[in-house]
C-alpha cells in the first residue's frame, strides 16, 4: 500500500521532503469493516491550509499523517452488512491505494457511472461550492456583471457558467491565452481576461464598464486589487478562497491595504460573506445535485478535468494547483 505522510510542515510551496511517500502492507478488514480500493483522488487547495499548524475550519494534519483527500473508491472486500466487493463509493481516504472503513461518511455511487470522477467535481465538493456561493451569497440578478477568477478551475467554471444560466454578463479572469480561450469559446464567459497580462487591471476595467456586482473571490492577492476600484455600490463578494496566499503572503504586499478595503466596504455599502460549503450548506447537496444534473444532462454545462495518472505524481500534481499549471478539476487516476 502506497501512501503520501505529512513528514514536516511545508514553508512555501510544499517539497519532496515535506511530503513523502511510504509502503506499508495492504490492511485487512476485520468484523464490519470494508477495505477501498482508491480509483480516484481529488485535489483541491484547502489541502495546503491543512499542513500548517494553524486554526482553520479542517484539523491541521500531524506529522505522520497520510494527507487527506476527497476519493472514488471500489470495495474490495467486505466485511460490512450494507457493501459488497465491487461496490463503487465516494469516501475520504487520502492520497494512498488502499484504506480500511468502518462504513462512516461512505457515499454509494451508482456501479453503471459514465464518469465516476465527477462526483468529486463537477457534482461534488467543488461544483456545490460554485453553485451555493454564488446563488446564495452573490445572488446575480439579470444583466449583472459578476466576475470570476481562477474561472477555467473546478469552482470557477461552475461559478460563471450558473451566473450565465441566471442571465448575468460573466467576465472570467484566467491565467493565460489558453484558458481564456476555453472560458470563452467551451464554457461561454462573454469575456475573459489573463491576469498574467502587464495591462491585466486595464483590460478589467474596459471589460466591466458597468462596474461589478457580484465577485466571486477564488484567488486574492493582485486580482482582487484589480477588482477592488470596480466594484459597485451593492455589490456582493462570496469569499471562497484565497489560493494567491495559502503558501504564505507575498512579499510584493507588504503594505497595509486593509484600510483601502475597509473603507470601500462602507462607503460603496458591499457585502462580503465568507463561507465552508461543508459547514454553511450541507443540507442543500441533494437540491444542488439534482439541478446540477439536468443541466449536465441538458448539455447546459461544460466541465472539464484534469487527469493525472499515477499516485506517486501526487505531489507534482498538487504544487501545479497552487502556481496554475491544472487546466480544469484536478484528479488522480489511481487506478481502474
Ligand atoms: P482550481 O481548479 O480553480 O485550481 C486552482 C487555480 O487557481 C489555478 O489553476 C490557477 O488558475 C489559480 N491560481 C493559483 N495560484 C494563483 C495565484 N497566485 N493568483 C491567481 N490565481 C491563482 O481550484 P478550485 O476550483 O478547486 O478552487 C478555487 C478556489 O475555491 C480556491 O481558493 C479554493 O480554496 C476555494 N474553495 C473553497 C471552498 C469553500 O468551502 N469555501 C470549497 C472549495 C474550494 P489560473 O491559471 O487561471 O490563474
Amino acid at each position: 500500500n502506497r501512501r503520501f505522510v505529512l513528514k514536516q510542515r511545508p514553508q512555501g510551496m510544499p517539497t519532496d521532503q515535506d511530503i513523502r511517500l511510504e509502503e506499508a502492507p495492504v490492511p485487512q478488514p476485520a468484523a464490519g469493516q470494508l477495505l477501498l480500493r482508491t480509483l480516484y483522488l481529488s485535489l483541491d487547495p484547502y489541502m495546503r491550509g491543512r499542513m500548517d499548524d494553524t486554526e482553520s475550519y479542517s484539523a491541521p494534519l500531524a506529522i505522520g499523517d497520510v494527507i487527506g483527500a476527497g476519493t472514488v473508491c471500489r470495495v474490495e472486500k467486505s466485511a460490512h452488512a450494507d457493501y459488497k466487493a465491487g461496490d463503487l463509493v465516494l469516501a475520504y481516504t487520502g492520497w494512498q491505494d488502499y484504506a480500511l472503513s468502518n462504513g462512516e461518511g461512505l457515499q454509494k455511487l451508482d456501479a453503471n457511472m459514465s464518469h465516476p470522477s465527477y462526483a468529486l467535481g463537477l457534482l461534488g465538493m467543488p461544483g456545490f461550492t460554485g453553485y451555493m456561493g454564488l446563488t446564495d451569497i452573490g445572488q446575480p440578478k439579470e444583466g449583472e456583471t459578476v466576475v470570476v477568477a481562477a474561472a477555467s478551475g473546478a469552482v470557477g467554471s461552475v461559478v460563471g457558467q450558473v451566473a450565465k444560466l441566471l442571465g448575468a454578463r460573466v467576465v472570467g479572469i484566467a491565467g493565460g491565452a489558453e484558458k481564456c480561450r476555453h472560458v470563452t469559446d467551451t464554457l461561454k464567459f462573454d469575456v475573459c481576461i489573463d491576469h498574467k497580462a502587464p495591462d491585466f487591471a486595464e483590460q478589467l476595467k474596459k471589460a466591466c464598464n458597468k462596474g461589478i456586482d457580484v465577485y466571486f473571490e477564488n484567488v486574492g492577492g493582485a486580482v482582487f486589487d484589480a477588482v477592488l476600484p470596480l466594484l459597485n455600490t451593492k455589490a456582493r463578494i462570496p469569499v471562497c478562497g484565497v489560493i494567491s496566499q495559502y503558501n504564505g503572503m507575498n512579499s510584493a504586499f507588504e503594505q497595509d491595504r486593509l484600510p483601502l478595503l475597509m473603507s470601500s466596504i462602507l462607503k460603496k455599502r458591499m457585502r462580503v460573506q465568507g463561507f465552508i460549503i461543508s459547514q454553511d450548506y450541507a443540507d442543500r447537496y441533494p437540491e444542488f445535485y439534482q439541478q446540477m444534473s439536468q443541466w449536465l444532462a441538458e448539455g447546459k454545462i461544460q466541465y472539464r478535468e484534469d487527469v493525472v495518472d499515477g499516485l506517486e505524481k501526487s505531489v507534482e500534481a498538487f504544487r501545479g494547483l497552487l502556481s496554475g499549471k491544472n487546466f480544469g478539476k484536478l484528479i488522480v487516476k489511481v487506478a481502474s
